[in-house]
């Protein structure tokens, strides 16, 4: 059987990790300032997070959600002291879409209404709702369509007036876009939201997948704004690679029995792989890392010549060059052996590196980045 070609590869094969580095199968050795699509959080093959891993698997490694698994409790725990939102409950799924498509869901079942308003450059995941509310008609496919989902331009006030009514369910917002090339929201924009969702009984969902967890230099990216979303949806950094998914509900939003559920989400190995990034991030002061380093890299970069804008927080950053990027990802990767991300905007490349990075790390990228700009402007 072969496989469905879905993915463009790199001619790359990653045989092992530490850190910020990765190894290939030529031995060749690899910067990796991108960390899978902004997951690796505390770093390849963190030694503590392997240990948590393989002591629980020689103990259990899965039962489902029918029995006590108090990992689950524990996990919830350290994450709602670490994030600021202990009084939250927490629903654990698998990865970002899942989590989003269960927030829209308990918004719809909370108040009962059905339009969900996103806005331009938006990207929530590939599942049915989530999908819909993804501002990318290529991954939408015609049964996604559903005249429930209306966008609005990201950051744009009197349209987000216009277009949020009492008719609103919820209005789904990402930290900071990543998709969309790293663009910020600003505070009063996501206030204006808080507020006009108060005023409307829409609830207002945080999509945190990627610019959570310590990421953006604060636990939550959307912190900056001292806003609290109803929902708040996780996943990528949280597991570090494992697949794990969750989703933040305020305490007015009630449960009841058979209204979410999964058959993975929550089993004891996410939940170890969940609670050593925990530990992790809290020990070895990774928010404040991720806010110092990423400063550090913007300073860096945002002046050089070729570079039109240093967008970002924390370690979650586009650099937006003067022409398109592919070209100069491509030799960062082959010529300098650096990993980098692109984004929708062709122009704009993302850093997401482990949040544990050094800056000594971020220079060697600082000085193979100066190289590619002179050489693509002396062309
Ligand atoms: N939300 C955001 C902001 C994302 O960046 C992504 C993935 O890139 C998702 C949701 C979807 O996550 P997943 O691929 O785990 O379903």
């Amino acid at each position: 059987m072969k496989l469905f070609d879905v993915y463009p590869l790199f001619d790359i094969e990653p045989v092992s990790a530490k850190g910020s580095y990765i190894v290939d199968k030529k031995g060749d050795t690899y910067l990796d300032l991108y960390g899978g699509h902004a997951v690796i959080s505390v770093g390849h093959s963190h030694p503590y997070y392997v240990e948590m891993l393989t002591n629980q698997l020689n103990k259990i490694g899965f039962y489902s959600n029918s029995v006590k698994i108090p990992l689950q409790e524990e996990l919830a725990e350290k994450l709602g002291r670490q994030s600021g939102y202990p009084d939250y409950e927490l629903f654990l799924c698998n990865s970002g879409a899942e989590a989003n498509e269960n927030a829209i869901k308990l918004a719809s079942f909370h108040n009962g209404r059905k339009q969900i308003v996103a806005f331009s450059g938006s990207f929530h995941g590939r599942t049915s709702a989530a999908v819909a509310a993804t501002d990318d008609p290529s991954i939408n496919a015609p049964v996604n369509h559903s005249p429930n989902f209306v966008f609005a331009p990201f950051n744009d006030e009197q349209a987000a007036k216009e277009l949020i009514t009492n008719n609103t369910c919820a209005v789904i917002i990402e930290g900071m876009q990543g998709v969309g090339g790293v663009q910020v929201p600003t505070v009063s924009f996501l206030r204006l939201l808080r507020e006009l969702c108060d005023k409307t009984g829409a609830l207002l969902i945080l999509d945190e997948v990627q610019s959570g967890y310590g990421r953006s230099g604060k636990f939550f990216a959307h912190q900056y704004s001292g806003i609290k979303p109803d929902l708040i949806t996780i996943a990528k950094g949280m597991g570090n690679g494992f697949p794990v998914g969750g989703v933040l509900i305020q305490p007015n939003i009630k449960a009841r029995h058979s209204m979410l559920g999964t058959t993975f989400g929550g089993n004891y190995l996410a939940c170890a792989a969940g609670i050593a990034v925990l530990d992790i991030i809290e020990n070895e002061n990774l928010v404040q890392n991720a806010a110092e380093t990423g400063k550090y890299l913007m300073d860096k970069v945002s002046s050089l010549e070729g570079v039109k804008e240093v967008r970002g927080q924390g370690l979650m950053v586009g650099i937006e060059l003067e022409y398109p990027c592919a070209e100069t990802r491509k030799q960062l990767l082959f010529n300098h052996k650096i990993f980098t991300g692109s984004s929708s905007n062709k122009n704009t490349l993302r850093i997401l590196s482990p949040l544990n990075i050094k800056t000594s790390e971020l220079d060697v990228f600082i000085e193979a980045f100066v190289y590619t700009l002179e050489k693509s402007l002396a062309k």
